[in-house]
């Protein structure tokens, strides 16, 4: 049983459609999979259809860009309503607050005699749910700026370089809260990897755990062996379901590829259960 929760497609910044992810990951072995775009369920129709056509077992869940003092945290909601108001307010303020920071990193790369325009960020966005950063990336991958998209956030998008915008990210408890209240369960993403602002302790794990978050994605391309092992024995610690996966983006991201890492069914079905108690309003 191999089981991935961690992906994306083009309804954030993937290069595959919904459909083609979920393709895909039959092709690549898995049996289970999670589409897990950018703080947006609008691929998951499309994910759902194409895994009944080709028999996998497809969970719904998003990545929620938040923030926790000075932790950027992205937080995975897995089996969530969408609808449910107090969590759908909160994407559609981080979906606009992305967009809206757009303009400004074109304006900050034209400064830098970069000759990029908010149409060429557009184009290397077909299909999103809103163009952001990534995009902002593949258009400076296409015009030649940089050779790749790890290279546009070393150089120019990354946190404290030339270009970096700051945008609206969902405080971390209210993100919980508005999780679990739309019946879903969170778990930390990579929060030992890249691009955070620091790594949480098992001191603060405790404190999200007490406001509602299930568990800690531990297998991770960016965590290496001593931080895998360490972030284990926290889970341990403190009751948290530990979780695998790939973070996969099709060809915007390498290194990921669809199952490198996997989550253990037991661990799985302890997420599954506390996501349909949740649904069942028992918890
Ligand atoms: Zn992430
Ligand atoms: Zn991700």
């Amino acid at each position: 049983m191999r089981i991935d929760l961690h992906t994306h497609s083009r309804a954030s910044d993937g290069t595959d459609t919904p459909a083609e992810l979920v393709r895909q990951a039959a092709r690549a072995g898995l049996d289970v999979v999670a589409i897990t775009d950018h703080d947006t369920a609008a691929g998951w129709a499309e994910a759902a259809e194409a895994a009944d056509e080709v028999g996998i077992q497809l969970v719904r869940g998003m990545e929620i860009s938040t923030r926790h003092g000075r932790l950027g945290v992205h937080l995975l909601a897995y089996g969530p309503d969408p609808t449910f108001p107090p969590l759908a307010a909160e994407l559609e303020r981080v979906l606009h607050g992305r967009e809206a920071r757009v303009p400004t990193m074109v304006a900050r790369l034209r400064a830098l005699g970069i000759d990029i325009t908010e149409d060429d960020v557009r184009r290397a966005a077909p299909g999103a749910a809103a163009s952001g950063r990534p995009h902002v990336a593949d258009a400076l991958v296409t015009l030649g700026a940089v050779p790749d998209r790890t290279a546009a956030f070393d150089r120019y998008l990354g946190w404290g370089r030339p270009a970096h915008v700051d945008r609206y990210a969902v405080p971390l408890a209210t993100a919980i809260a508005a999780v679990t209240g739309a019946g879903g369960v969170s778990v930390v993403a990579h929060p030992w990897g890249r691009g955070g602002l620091g790594r949480p302790d098992e001191a603060t794990f405790a404190e999200l755990r007490d406001l509602g978050l299930s568990g800690i994605e531990v297998d991770h391309q960016d965590h290496g062996a001593a931080a895998r092992d360490r972030l284990r024995a926290i889970a341990r610690n403190l009751g948290l379901v530990v979780t695998g996966s790939s973070d996969y983006h099709g060809e915007g991201k390498t290194d990921h590829d669809l199952g490198c890492n996997t989550t253990d069914p037991d661990e799985l079905e302890r997420l599954l259960e506390l996501t349909s108690s949740r649904a069942a309003g028992t918890a």
